[in-house]
């Protein structure tokens, strides 16, 4: 889909599991689970959904990268990691890129499921960058945080995926910044401290919005759909008004990173309740 100066693709780099009373806060599962039907061990299913934005100008840019192949077989069997044909290197391959051809990656926070792609285990074993041409943009405060996390979340950060990216080429954002022309990025602070929304414009006509874990599935629209991973519930509850303050008259095109059905919609939620305009599996 063609996005002002970009040509925008979601990519899908496999599913897993989460908790589903984790993924809807105090939402009680009477609820929840007609939107997100759990398993025997009450998890749902989950995309690891990102962006692929080209410019024509020799610009590759990945939004965020998902978990990766290299965690345990335990760490894997507990979040259902699967990535069976739809690896890094597979998925790109199809539209025909290899990872050394990323230039840039930006990534939304460093939680595992967003980050931990960016990092691979060579033939010899080590970690490695997955991506080593790619200038690595993430928010300097989510960094910093990254490294030394609270007891509450500090499970999400896994050292293995950070430790390496040391050695990226860092680009640590401080704040809202436009990182290339059309490109912009917009610190929020309720998921953890400065997780960044990715925005493309679109030139007189839709722009995108890639929500990351401020609203990660279509089902997280409505205000009070919070997660109980969130650090700061009532601070996503404010981002997610001042998003569709922007963005809710149907005119952008919401991403959703997690959703394992919709890809991106456009919602009108001048209502009470978000209604979704229009919705798409995929951005192609
Ligand atoms: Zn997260």
């Amino acid at each position: 889909m063609r996005i002002g100066a970009w040509e925008a693709r979601t990519l899908d780099f496999g599913r897993f599991r989460l908790d589903g009373g984790a993924m809807f806060g105090v939402v009680p599962r009477t609820l929840w689970e007609k939107e997100a039907p759990p398993d025997a061990l009450n998890r749902i299913a989950m995309a690891l959904r990102c962006l692929l934005l080209q410019n024509g100008q020799g610009r590759v840019v990945l939004v965020d990268c998902g978990a990766g192949d290299k965690d345990s077989p335990a760490f894997r069997d507990i979040f259902a990691l699967e990535d069976e044909g739809s690896g890094v290197v597979e998925v790109l391959a199809r539209h025909g890129l290899k990872p050394h051809d990323v230039t840039d990656l930006v990534l939304s926070h460093l939680h595992f499921d967003h980050a931990g792609g960016a990092v691979r285990r060579d033939a010899s074993g080590q970690l490695a960058l997955t991506f080593p041409q790619a200038t690595v943009h993430v928010q300097k405060v989510q960094w910093e945080w990254a490294l030394a996390p609270s007891v509450r979340d500090r499970a999400s950060y896994l050292k293995d995926n950070l430790e390496p990216l040391k050695g990226a080429r860092l680009h640590l954002v401080e704040g809202e910044a436009e990182l290339l022309p059309g490109l912009r990025v917009r610190p929020v602070h309720g998921h953890t401290p400065s997780m960044q929304l990715v925005e493309v414009d679109g030139l007189g006509g839709h722009g995108l919005v890639y929500c990351a874990d401020l609203v990660p599935t279509a089902a997280h629209l409505p205000l009070p759909w919070v997660m109980g991973y969130d650090l700061h519930p009532l601070t996503v509850v404010e981002e997610k008004e001042a998003l569709y303050r922007r963005v809710g008259d149907g005119s952008a095109w919401l991403l959703f990173e997690h959703d394992p059905a919709v890809a991106a919609a456009r919602v009108d939620a001048s209502g009470r309740k978000p209604l979704v305009v229009e919705a798409l599996a995929a951005l192609e």
